[in-house]
């Protein structure tokens, strides 16, 4: 059952019992599971603006947004109609559409480093088409992956942190072969001597330099002034292509996403989660230059029997088209500087140690006193706390990322009486976890 004793979900528990007799753990996607805080999720039945809805008759107000996507909140009227008239017309081709090339303009438009862009159905897969891609167009074998940082389950991308500042990958998932992560090289996240040592031992061998331009996956880490700005100097130097996986930060930080945020433009960039609007999407793309080098145009292979499939194209065009027009980012900016005072500030009035790391509307709270600018200080972070914190917010109606090594998200449906609502859940959580 679950681990807060006056927080009880019979008839969630009652689904989770039965899933986990088709399903492992339960869940199609490992996080689900609520492992990492010891105890069992409720089951959804419904999402509306910002709050989610569970099997036992719950409300909670929502800070995951399906871990990324639904930036405009659940439900916004313009997606479902959009997604109404796509279904009316044919669920799947396996042929070309309009939609497609309008949704791959306006990608083209407004993220820098994009000239021309692939359409694929995971971050997982875009990620792992762009390192194949940096590999085939520069000839080179090596990628610098760096630690804590996450870009799907990719077999090459799927590997552990060193205990060395760098080291050779070593797989961290049973099924990943030695093989497979030999051309990984693992590196410290916001250290530029680390990756210049990287270059130093591997000169004219790494094809790409891949990195969360603001990690999302530790937490929240962003990078330290000057750090984007040197790899961009050091890849370029060196021939490397530098990969943004901006599947979390795409159309999040800003409608151009990182790279437009710090003014860094990257060679590659992944996209997902945001660009599907809540159906299954991503993209990866470049230059021209580079991405000619891919199939049927080049000799790199690519496919996908749902790529660019018509309802994710009609969520996704219509999501980035609503983020283009209504620019909902100042707004995003001033409820989530509110929602990050106000957990510091209840978190100080407890003392409880600390920090609060953000930018815009990505934030993670921390209980140590920080700050955290890579995995080993992420680490640092008392788990125990963490578990008891998440389940106190969850009983007062706040659903909040359900491990620390992730970001909570805002979304424009969200609104001050919201925040100030989570607020006070935290301020009561805080007081209840100090007795
Ligand atoms: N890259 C990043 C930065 C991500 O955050 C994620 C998912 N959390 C992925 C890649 C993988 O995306 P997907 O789960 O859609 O395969």
């Amino acid at each position: 059952a679950v681990s807060m004793p006056e927080f009880v979900l019979p008839l969630s528990h009652e689904a989770f019992l039965r899933a986990n007799r088709v399903i492992p753990g339960g869940v199609n996607s490992p996080a689900r599971a609520f492992g990492a805080v010891g105890g069992e999720p409720p089951f959804i039945t419904k999402a509306e603006g910002p709050y989610l809805y569970d099997l036992d008759g719950h409300q909670y107000l929502d800070y995951i947004g399906s871990w990324g996507p639904m930036i405009l909140g659940h439900g916004r009227p313009e997606v479902k109609r959009a997604l109404a008239e796509a279904v009316e017309t044919g669920t799947s081709y396996g042929a070309p559409t309009l939609r497609e090339v309008e949704i791959a303009e306006l990608v083209a438009q407004v993220v820098p480093s994009i000239e021309k862009v692939r359409f694929v159905s995971s971050g997982t897969e875009a990620a792992m088409s762009a390192a194949r891609l940096a590999r085939g167009a520069t000839g080179r074998p090596k990628l610098i992956k760096m630690i804590g940082c996450y870009h799907g389950h990719v077999d090459a991308l799927l590997v552990q942190a060193g205990s060395a500042a760098t080291t050779l990958g070593t797989p961290n998932s049973p099924g990943v072969t030695q093989g497979a992560v030999a051309d990984t090289i693992l590196c410290p996240f916001n250290s530029i001597e680390a990756v210049r040592e990287i270059f130093a031992a591997y000169p004219g061998e790494i094809a790409a330099l891949l990195m969360e331009p603001i990690a999302g996956n530790m937490g929240l880490v962003p990078p330290r002034p000057g750090y984007l700005e040197a790899l961009r100097e050091i890849t370029e130097r060196e021939g490397t292509l530098l990969m943004f996986d901006e599947v979390m930060t795409g159309f999040r930080v800003a409608l151009g996403g990182a790279q437009e945020l710090y003014g860094v433009t990257p060679d590659l960039t992944a996209l997902g989660k945001i660009i599907g609007g809540g159906l299954p999407a991503a993209a990866y793309g470049a230059r021209a230059e580079i991405m000619d080098h891919v199939s049927p145009v080049g000799p790199v292979y690519q496919a996908g029997t749902l790529a660019g499939n018509p309802l994710a194209t009609a969520a996704g065009l219509t999501t980035l088209r609503l983020l283009r027009d209504e620019n909902p980012y100042p707004k995003l900016e001033a409820l989530s500087a509110r929602l990050e005072e106000g957990l510091h500030r209840a978190a100080s009035d407890a003392k409880v140690p600390h920090v609060v790391q953000r930018v815009g509307s990505m934030l993670t709270l921390f209980f140590h006193d920080g700050p955290v600018y890579d995995y080993d200080d992420a680490k640092r972070s008392d788990l125990k706390l963490f578990a008891r914190f998440f389940w106190e917010m969850m009983a007062r109606g706040v659903y909040l990322p359900c491990s620390q090594f992730e970001a909570m998200f805002v979304s424009a449906a969200h609104t001050e009486a919201d925040i100030d609502f989570t607020i006070r859940a935290a301020e009561e959580a805080f007081k209840a976890i100090r007795g």
